[in-house]
C-alpha cells in the first residue's frame, strides 16, 4: 500500500529507525489518501541525534568559516537543481498551490543565500588602546548544538530559515520538522549531505510533542529556535528557558489590513485576497482582518465579494484551483466552526466562494464576512484559514486603536494613497512587519522576521543580523603584551 513505511531518522550522517514503535499517517491533504508513516520519535532517538550533533560540533567548528560558507554555497546549488522537485513535495504534503511552494522555495534558497555571507556577517569588532597599551577584540562563536522545531506551513522554507545560518556559523543542528510535513524535511536533509556537512552535523529526529519535549530538556541542545501556534511557543519558550537554553519562539498571528477611502481598489483588492485567501490562509502573515474606514465599505466589500466567489478551490496539484485544501480534517473542523461561529454571532455572509468539486481532501469554500463587530472572536483569534472579517471603522484611529488591541502583533498593512496616513500608521501600529499597499509585508531573509507581543517570545528574531547573533555568542577579549 502506498507510503505503508516508516520515514526514518537522520542521524551522525546516516539513516536510522526510530527506537520508539509509534508511526502516524501522512495524508496528502488534497486528496487524503496516505503517502507517508512518520515515526513518533521519543527521548532515546532525540538522545542519540543531540548526541551525534555534539560529537561532530568540535571539529565542525574548527572549519574555517569560508569553508563552511562554501559548503552552504553547494547547499544553494543543489536547492536551484532540485527546487521542481522540493516544489512537489511542498504541493504534496502541505496543499499548496504550485505557485505558493515555488515562492516558499525560493524565499528558502534567499535565507540560504543570507547564510553565505557568514564570512562577513559573523565578523566581530576591535578596539586598539582601550587603555595604555591594551586591546580589546570581540568574537562571535558558535553556541553548540542547536535544536530547529518547525511547523507544517512552510515545510521548506522555515528549515532553511535555521539550519544553514546555524551550521554556517559554526553549530551542529537537530531538525524537528512538522510531523504534518516530513516528507520536504527528508529531502533537505539528503541535499545537506549531498553539500558536504561532515556526519553529524546536521540531524534530523521526525515526531511531535514528545521529541520536542525532550529536546527542550536535553542538557546537550544549547538553543532552540522554534516557529509554531501560540500556545506551543509559549510551552517551547518556558520550557527551554527553564532548562538553561537560548530560546526564539516564533508564533501565532492576527493580521489586520486597514483600507482608507482613498485606496486604489483596483490594485488593493487582489492584495487583499491573496494575502486573506493564499495558501488557504494558512500563513503566519495572512491578513485576518479588514478594518474599512468610512466611507470606503460598501465599495470595498462588493470588490472583494466578487474575488472571492471567483476563487476557484480544488487540489494544490490542480493548475486551475486558487485555493487550495487545509492541511488536516480536524483543522477543516476547526474553520469550519470559526465561520459557524462568525455567522451565530450576527456577521453577514457577503460572500462564499464555491466549494470544491470533490469529496475528498480538506477543502473550505473561502468566507469573507462583513459588518464584523471587533469583540467578535473571529475577530480576534488566528483561524488559520480561508476566512476574512470585514470591520467598519469611522476613522484610521478608530482602526489603529482596534488593531493595537491585538494580543498579536505579527504583520499589518495598509492601503492608501496618502503618504502622510501611512507614515502615521507605521509609526504608530504595533507590529512588526508592516506594509504600505503590500498585503504580505514578509522581510527578505536579509532583515529579520520581526513578530512583535504574543507573535513572538525572545529577544533575537529568525533571519536577517538577529539570526546571526541568536546563533552565536560574544566573547570579549582584552590584551596586553608584555
Ligand atoms: P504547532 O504549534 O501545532 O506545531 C509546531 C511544532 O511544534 C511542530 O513541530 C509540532 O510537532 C510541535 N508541537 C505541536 N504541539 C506541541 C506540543 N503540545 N508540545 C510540544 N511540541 C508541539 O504549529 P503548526 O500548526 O504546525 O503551525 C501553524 C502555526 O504556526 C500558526 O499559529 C502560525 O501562525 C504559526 N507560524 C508562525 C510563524 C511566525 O513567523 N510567527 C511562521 C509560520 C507559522
Amino acid at each position: 500500500m502506498a507510503g505503508e513505511a516508516v520515514l526514518e531518522n537522520y542521524v551522525g550522517g546516516v539513516w536510522v529507525r526510530a527506537v520508539a514503535p509509534e508511526a502516524l499517517d501522512v495524508p496528502d491533504p488534497s486528496t487524503g489518501a496516505r503517502i507517508a508513516r512518520v515515526p513518533r520519535s521519543g527521548a532515546s532517538d532525540v538522545d542519540a541525534a543531540v548526541a551525534a550533533a555534539r560529537a561532530a560540533f568540535p571539529a565542525w567548528r574548527d572549519v574555517p568559516v569560508a569553508e563552511r560558507a562554501r559548503r552552504v554555497l553547494a547547499l544553494r546549488e543543489l536547492l536551484e537543481a532540485h527546487a521542481a522537485e522540493l516544489v512537489e513535495s511542498v504541493v504534496r504534503e502541505n496543499g499548496k498551490t504550485a505557485d505558493e511552494a515555488r515562492g516558499s522555495v525560493r524565499r528558502g534558497i534567499e535565507a540560504v543565500e543570507f547564510a553565505a555571507s557568514a564570512p562577513t556577517t559573523m565578523q566581530g569588532a576591535f578596539l586598539e588602546d582601550v587603555s595604555a597599551g591594551v586591546d580589546t577584540t570581540l568574537l562571535r562563536q558558535p553556541l553548540g548544538v542547536v535544536a530547529g522545531i518547525t511547523p507544517f506551513n512552510f515545510p521548506v522554507m522555515i528549515p532553511l530559515w535555521m539550519a544553514p545560518l546555524a551550521l554556517v556559523c559554526g553549530n551542529a543542528f537537530v531538525l524537528k520538522p512538522s510531523e504534518r510535513v516530513p516528507l520536504s524535511a527528508a529531502f533537505l536533509a539528503r541535499l545537506i549531505a549531498a553539500a558536504g556537512f561532515p556526519p553529524g552535523t546536521f540531524n534530523l529526529v521526525h515526531g511531535d510533542a514528545a521529541a520536542v519535549d525532550a529536546l527542550l530538556t536535553h542538557p546537550g541542545v544549547d538553543a532552540v529556535s522554534f516557529v509554531g501556534s501560540a500556545p506551543t511557543a509559549r510551552h517551547v519558550y518556558a520550557t527551554a528557558a527553564a532548562h538553561g537554553k537560548r530560546v526564539q519562539a516564533l508564533s501565532g498571528a492576527k493580521n489586520h489590513l486597514i483600507v482608507l477611502p482613498d485606496a486604489d481598489l483596483e490594485r488593493s483588492v487582489p492584495a487583499i485576497v491573496s494575502s486573506a485567501f493564499g495558501q488557504s490562509g494558512e500563513r503566519c502573515l495572512a491578513g485576518s482582518v479588514v478594518l474599512a474606514v468610512d466611507p470606503v465599505g460598501d465599495r470595498l466589500v462588493e470588490k472583494l465579494g466578487e474575488a472571492v466567489r471567483a476563487l476557484r478551490v480544488g487540489p494544490a496539484a490542480d493548475r486551475a484551483t486558487a485555493v487550495g485544501p487545509v492541511i488536516r480534517a480536524d483543522h477543516r473542523a476547526r474553520v469550519l466552526r470559526w465561520i459557524a461561529e462568525g455567522e451565530a454571532g450576527g456577521a453577514e455572509v457577503a460572500a462564499r466562494g464555491a466549494p470544491p468539486a470533490t469529496e475528498d481532501g480538506y477543502f473550505v469554500a473561502p468566507v469573507l464576512f462583513d459588518r464584523v463587530r471587533p469583540e467578535m472572536s473571529i475577530a480576534q483569534e488566528e483561524i488559520f484559514g480561508p476566512v476574512l472579517a470585514v470591520v467598519r471603522v469611522p476613522s484610521l484611529e478608530e482602526a489603529l486603536r482596534l488593531a493595537n488591541r491585538s494580543r498579536y502583533g505579527n504583520a499589518a498593512a495598509i492601503f492608501t494613497k496618502d503618504g502622510k496616513a501611512a507614515r502615521e500608521f507605521a509609526h504608530r501600529i504595533e507590529a512588526g512587519m508592516v506594509g504600505v499597499n503590500v498585503g504580505v509585508p514578509a522581510p527578505a531573509a536579509y532583515f529579520p522576521f520581526v513578530g512583535w507581543k504574543g507573535s513572538f517570545y525572545g529577544d533575537l528574531h529568525a533571519t536577517g543580523r538577529d539570526a546571526v547573533e541568536f546563533y552565536t555568542r560574544k566573547k570579549v577579549v582584552t590584551t596586553r603584551w608584555f
